[in-house]
């Protein structure tokens, strides 16, 4: 049996159960505890706080995890990087004072810098040879150059909101996250076959991300045409209509070309046109 720890609450708690119903692993919500059977495959859920993931996995306490790349990087423990989940997007950047004039990482040599991510910023200040003095805090990282604690910080940053309430600007990015699923390096084989069978449902959540199952109905002259709307898919599935001289197109669109195919689609003469949302793609 597999055991993977997820965030116990936190910003990847509800995405990682998701993710995990999504393919077909569920938890039942009320029953919640330290560690939880799924039903439904042959695996055990640990939760953790994020920080202590990297870890467990790496000793082998827990054979997976879903963690930000943040603290696989900051914790350097030996675990193995599986995937990238697509969510739990931040990034890792350095920000000043916002009338402070930057131009280069040397802008911190000899000063102070507060984070609660010291190794990650250790790493790229020795890469790019300025020795600046290191300040780690647990929280509230932002306010360390208003309160005269800092020069500069290193923390993470989504949409940028805080640096800028706070008077900070953002001048360098060091690392761009989001969840990854990690593993124990040394898993044995039976293990690897169940993270095989974990990895392929993912997969298939992962494809249908975005995607969406459109149908309509279309004079039989017009399937050509059609057809060369929909580029990059296998040929869409057709099939004859009642009414002689139409047929039903079946495709698989991206969601982000979807109003202009369906627009296209439309004044050629498409009709009856049918949206649906679209779960699981297995190729
Ligand atoms: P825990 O109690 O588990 O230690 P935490 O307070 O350390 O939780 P959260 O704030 O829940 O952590 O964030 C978890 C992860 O979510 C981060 O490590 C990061 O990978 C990701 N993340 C995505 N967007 C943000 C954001 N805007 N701020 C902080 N973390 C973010
Ligand atoms: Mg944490």
């Amino acid at each position: 049996m597999l055991r993977i720890a997820i965030q116990a609450k936190g910003r990847l708690n509800e995405e990682s159960i998701a993710l995990l119903a999504e393919a077909g692993i569920t938890v039942e919500e009320g029953k919640r505890k330290l560690l939880t059977r799924s039903q439904d495959f042959d695996i055990e859920v640990l939760y953790l706080r994020d920080d202590d993931i990297p870890q467990a996995v790496a000793m082998g306490v827990a054979d997976l995890g879903i963690v930000g790349l943040n603290e696989v990087q900051e914790k350097e423990q030996p675990v193995e990087i599986v995937h990238s989940l697509g969510f739990g997007k931040c990034r890792l950047s350095i920000a000043l004072p916002k009338e402070q004039n930057y131009t280069s990482p040397r802008f911190l040599e000899g000063k102070r810098v507060a984070t609660s991510y010291p190794v990650i910023l250790k790493n790229f200040l020795d890469k790019e040879k300025v020795s600046a003095e290191i300040h780690e805090i647990a929280g509230s990282v932002e306010i360390a150059p208003l309160v005269g604690m800092a020069d500069a910080i290193f923390d993470i940053v989504s949409s940028g909101a805080t640096l800028i309430t706070n008077g900070l600007r953002e001048v360098e990015t060091v690392l761009a996250s989001e969840a990854v699923l990690i593993a124990t390096p040394s898993l044995s084989e039976e293990k690897k076959r169940s993270l095989d069978q974990l990895m392929f449902r993912f997969e298939a959540v992962e494809r249908s991300r975005g995607m969406k199952y459109v149908l309509m109905n279309l004079p039989d002259e017009k399937i050509a045409e059609a057809t060369a709307i929909l580029p990059g898919m296998k040929s869409p599935t057709l099939l004859p209509l009642a009414m002689k001289g139409w047929s039903s197109l079946h495709v698989v669109i991206n969601e982000k070309v979807l109003w202009q195919k369906i627009e296209q689609l439309k004044a050629i003469g498409a009709e009856d046109i049918l949206v649906l949302s679209l779960e699981k793609m297995i190729l």
